[in-house]
């Protein structure tokens, strides 16, 4: 594939203007600033360079009008609010491969990034042709609909009957009632086994969070080799300063086959040897937990590579063409090296040579 094409359809303009980053410093206390750039004090935050929910429908819909290879879309689920979740489908090849993006709505970056990808596999060189016959990419870009709506923009889905946040009980919500579930936490093939219908089954016989649902379907249905899970995270740095703007891992709960997890190692080393040719890419492992709900846990557990990817984040309109072509690397690596076979090349044990995530800076969004 021609990336350096692909890369045009980001938007030359918008990364010329954010290349400029600042030094790195330390404030009086020590502690290292890193580069930025940043929102200045009193500078609003704004989202409106993301597509909103009608942009990226508008935008789904023309590409499948206008692409030059087999381009479909459908809709796998519908949010609280009643928007579709849509599963982007583009290509002929044996190897399904997946995408999942924003299931936190207040993470927007590898939406952009995935419709970029679309663009160029819809409609690109003759190259994608022989792509497309090995492998078949699958997107449902932005699972969370409803939190991502710009007057929101919030982590959560949008559910009124949603209940405070109490993990013990499985209540992974907001802290305050009322607000909506957090998506990535309700990756249930069998929701018997979920710790909210372990404690309440009365209350929840089915998975309240229909967003989730949608995705393990799609899952189910598409069968992929492989689904990578696409986060923001807050600004973190290494031990020299440098700012982090890259984060993944694979699956590490009890039970997930060496098998795929092997795979999902590959797929995190072969993206980090990738991003690491760039001045912009500081990639490192992602501190990630076991718990078997969330979906790069999920789906390693029931046999897929999965991988979950963080691009840094909470900074607003600062630095959007950069971190976007980030995730957006990231996600053409990994279909490049699946359809030439290099991922199935490469050491599962190299990933754990990735250097582990630093210290945090400026931890401006939760974790996975
Ligand atoms: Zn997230």
């Amino acid at each position: 594939m021609n990336r350096r094409e692909m890369l045009k359809s980001v938007g030359g303009a918008a990364l010329g203007a954010t290349l400029f980053t600042g030094a790195a410093g330390a404030k009086p206390d020590g502690h290292i600033v890193p580069g930025g750039p940043w929102l200045t004090e009193n500078e609003p935050r704004k989202v409106e360079a993301f597509h909103d929910y009608e942009e990226l429908v508008a935008a789904l819909d023309r590409l499948q009008r206008s692409s030059e290879r087999e381009f479909a879309v459908e809709s796998v689920g519908t949010s609280n609010q009643g928007r579709d979740i849509h599963l982007a489908r583009v290509g002929s090849g044996d190897a399904d491969v997946m995408f999942v993006t924003q299931q936190h709505g207040n993470e927007p970056h590898g939406t952009e990034a995935a419709l970029s990808m679309l663009q160029y596999l819809a409609s690109g060189s003759t190259s994608v042709d022989d792509l497309l016959e090995e492998v078949t990419v699958n997107v449902v870009p932005r699972v969370n609909p409803d939190g991502s709506e710009p007057e929101l923009f919030q982590r959560y889905n949008v559910d009124p009957d949603a209940p405070a946040r109490d993990t013990s009980e499985g209540f992974f919500t907001s802290p305050d009632a009322g607000v909506g579930w957090d998506v990535n936490r309700y990756h249930w093939p069998d929701w018997t086994e979920s710790d909210l219908y372990q404690n309440r089954p009365d209350e929840y016989p089915e998975n309240p969070v229909p967003e989730a649902q949608a995705v393990v379907d799609a899952v189910a249905e598409v069968d992929p080799l492989w689904v990578v899970d696409v986060h923001n995270q807050g600004t973190y740095v290494t031990d020299d300063g440098e700012m982090i703007t890259t984060s993944m891992f694979w699956p590490i709960a009890e039970g997930v086959p060496t098998d795929a997890q092997n795979l999902s190692k590959q797929l995190v080393r072969h993206a980090y040897d990738h991003v690491s040719k760039f001045g912009y890419a500081e990639a490192t492992q992602y501190p990630g937990g076991t718990y078997p709900g969330i979906a790069r846990n999920s789906y390693g557990l029931q046999g897929y590579g999965s991988v979950l990817v963080e691009i840094r984040g909470g900074v607003g309109q600062k630095s959007n063409g950069k971190l976007t072509r980030l995730a957006l690397e990231i996600m053409t690596s990994v279909v490049d090296g699946t359809a030439d076979g290099s991922v199935f090349e490469v050491d599962p044990d190299g990933a754990e040579e990735i250097p582990e995530r630093g210290d945090y800076y400026y931890r401006d969004l939760p974790p996975e």
